[in-house]
């Protein structure tokens, strides 16, 4: 099989051929600083301001909330370093999950470093975050929460309206990372109780390097990247004009194709599952089987590693991913995995399929038909998997 099969949508995305035509001229023929006052500027600015707007109303927002930054991890670490910043006279006190995004948990063990107390919440088997435990952990020094939308690993989808309200009846700022939830499910900021969201435009088709941070009006906020006054003075450095016009047309198609993506994704990504779970033994499937990405699908197979299980995977042109792309390389079993309780020994051995509009059923077959061979193979090669079967023979 010299096919190529891309299942890793949550590392991310291609961009969508139509994005890419509308960035093309502000890369070639019409490449002026759009701050620039000149004419030659002005077509710019204004398509920039476009994109702006179009975004704020996919949020429920308001233009002037909508500030554009290189990526999820930059809006994560302004939101959070940010609000830490600038409420430092009222508390020192951060809440925080133990599955988030290394751009939320490394902020956040900065943060631990100059003088702020995080508080890590357990999610449970499923990965979801218990209301009454967040609402349990608020003192009255708590200033920020940062809780997930959708998680980058298990696709497990939080109760964020019902977490933000919560944040709100104790005066405490609510920050989601939605990066992985922003362009997959509808997401309204005010209805939603959301003073904060991250989102990066390479998750959803759009093009690398650009992602934004939503800041409700009335939230208080240092700037992170200091310099000019680009972004109404709030986020310096010269306006990545292409990215956010790309960004702007990349959300544009995400919502007008939403529902149907949806439902073609979730067909196939149940489709993967159910052919995994029982044609494979000795499998463990991860994330709650409901609330749950669309595009998403993660699996433990027992006795062999994520990490062989993705080399034969690659040498056969299929394309996943052992947890998150920041880990790989890492020898630790995912933080994600262990925190919904999982065993080191089963947390090792996880592979994540992430579905996009362009896979298709015969891509789904041929990867669990793979699938089977290589776990197969790497089972007859395992002294855990030989161990386990004489000791079911003893008993
Ligand atoms: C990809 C991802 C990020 C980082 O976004 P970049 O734009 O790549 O910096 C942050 N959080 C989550 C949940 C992600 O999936």
């Amino acid at each position: 099989m010299n096919k190529f099969i891309y299942l890793d949508n949550a590392a991310t995305t291609k961009i969508d051929p139509q994005v890419f035509e509308t960035m093309r001229p502000y890369l070639e023929e019409e490449y002026a600083n759009p701050s620039s006052s000149y004419t030659f500027a002005g077509n710019i600015h204004a398509k920039v301001d476009d994109a702006r707007s179009s975004i704020a109303q996919f949020l429920g927002a308001k233009s002037s909330e909508v500030f554009f930054t290189s990526g999820g991890s930059e809006s994560d670490n302004w939101a959070i370093k940010g609000v830490a910043d600038s409420l430092s006279a009222k508390g020192n006190h951060i809440i925080t999950t133990k599955i988030e995004h290394h751009a939320v948990l490394h902020t956040c063990e900065f943060l631990e470093r100059h003088g702020y107390e995080v508080t890590y919440l357990d999610v449970d088997e499923y990965g979801l975050v218990d209301p009454a435990k967040f609402e349990a952990a608020i003192k009255p020094t708590t200033i920020l929460a940062s809780i997930m939308f959708a998680n980058n690993e298990i696709g497990t989808i939080e109760p964020i309206a019902e977490l933000g309200k919560i944040a709100h009846d104790h005066g405490v700022v609510f920050h989601t990372d939605a990066v992985q939830a922003f362009g997959h499910i509808r997401i309204h900021v005010k209805e939603m109780n959301i003073d904060l969201l991250s989102a990066s435009a390479h998750k959803l088709n759009g093009p690398k390097g650009v992602g934004l941070l939503y800041i409700d009006s009335k939230v208080k906020i240092s700037s992170l990247i200091h310099g000019g006054s680009q972004e109404r003075g709030r986020r310096a450095g010269t306006t990545n004009a292409a990215g956010i016009i790309g960004f702007g047309k990349a959300v544009e198609l995400a919502d007008a194709r939403l529902e149907e993506t949806n439902a073609y994704e979730t067909k196939l990504r149940d489709k993967l599952i159910q052919r995994v779970t029982t044609e494979i033994p000795y499998v463990k499937f991860n994330g709650d089987p409901v609330k749950r990405l669309s595009n998403n699908t993660n699996f433990c197979f027992r006795f062999i590693e994520g990490e062989s299980l993705l080399i034969l995977l690659d040498s056969n042109g299929i394309c996943a991913s052992s947890g998150s792309a920041c880990t790989s390389g890492a020898l630790d079993p995912s933080h994600v995995l262990l925190a919904i309780g999982l065993p080191h020994e089963i947390a090792h051995g996880s592979i994540r399929f992430t579905l996009s509009r362009d896979t298709t059923e015969q891509d789904i077959d041929d990867t669990v038909d793979t699938l089977k061979k290589i776990v197969d193979r790497l089972r007859n090669m395992s002294p855990l998997y030989e161990d386990f079967l004489k000791k079911n023979k003893e008993a």
